[in-house]
């Protein structure tokens, strides 16, 4: 009998996942993204999109559709989905695996706060910051109206205060077109989330032009077994598998 898998994607993680499991006949892959991407590219799975309706909803589906296991493959920063899995996984008694891509490291020029409200508090008067927290996380910038903010988004964002101006751009971003924009707009500060992975030419870039960061820590994901890497991933799906048949 083949096991159904869960995984929850939105990241490039969760994309070679979904390829590698894929090629494994004695799993039957279910791929879920949240559906905040309008036109997200195909996964090698068949793929449900749109929020379950929190923990219990998450819980339902996994008894629903007789799954066997799940791999949170979320990005880091998706606090409440990777709670919802631990709850609906525990509640269920299946077995769950976070693959978290690793952390970047601090470096010389960053300070690191806990969250957003933080980095909002960190940031000197009159800096003109380039921030990449997401178009969701702008409040606690906007309350800044001492500070000055160019926001990059990957989908505009509406009725943007004065002292807020936007780029709507997607990655990736080379690491000689990030040094011409800070330098273009006269960038003071960069103010960024630990997301770890191949997005870091913003920081190198910021390095190179000793602009401070102002760091956003991660979450703590919820306790529970974690893997940095696919291959592991891929290793802990196939025991779990083999241990369920
Ligand atoms: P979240 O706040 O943890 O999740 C909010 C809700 O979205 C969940 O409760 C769930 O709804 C639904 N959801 C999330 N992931 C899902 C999935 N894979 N399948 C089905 N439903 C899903 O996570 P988020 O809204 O995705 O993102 C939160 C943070 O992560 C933000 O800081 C954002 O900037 C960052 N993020 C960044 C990227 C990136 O590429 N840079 C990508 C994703 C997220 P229900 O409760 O209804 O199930």
């Amino acid at each position: 009998m083949t096991a159904h898998v869960l995984l929850l994607a939105g990241t490039e993680e969760g994309r070679s996942l979904a390829a590698q499991l894929h090629t494994d006949p004695g799993i039957r892959v279910t791929a879920s993204l949240a559906g905040a991407t309008r036109a997200p590219l195909p996964l090698a799975v068949p793929t449900r999109t749109g929020g379950f309706g929190g923990a219990e909803g998450l819980a339902r589906y996994i008894r629903e559709s007789e799954v066997a296991a799940l791999v949170d493959a979320t990005h880091p920063f998706a606090a409440q989905m990777a709670a919802n899995a631990a709850q609906a996984c525990a509640a269920t008694g299946i077995p769950r695996l976070k693959l978290l891509r690793p952390a970047w490291k601090p470096e010389r020029g960053w300070t690191t706060v806990a969250e957003l409200s933080a980095a909002a508090l960190a940031l000197s008067p009159g800096a003109h910051a380039l921030l990449t927290t997401g178009r969701k996380e702008i409040a606690p910038f906007a309350a800044r109206i001492d500070a000055s903010f160019l926001l990059r988004v990957i989908e505009p964002v509406s009725g943007l205060p004065p002292h807020m101006r936007q780029i709507v751009a997607r990655p990736p971003f080379p690491l000689e077109a990030e040094i011409a924009l800070m330098k273009a707009e006269s960038v003071t500060h960069l103010i960024t989330k630990n997301a770890g992975g191949g997005g870091r030419a913003k920081l190198d870039a910021a390095r190179k032009l000793e602009i401070p960061v102002i760091m956003i820590d991660r979450p703590t994901p919820p306790p529970g077994p974690v893997v940095a890497n696919i291959a592991d991933a891929v290793a802990w799906v196939a025991e779990t598998v083999a241990n369920h048949r």
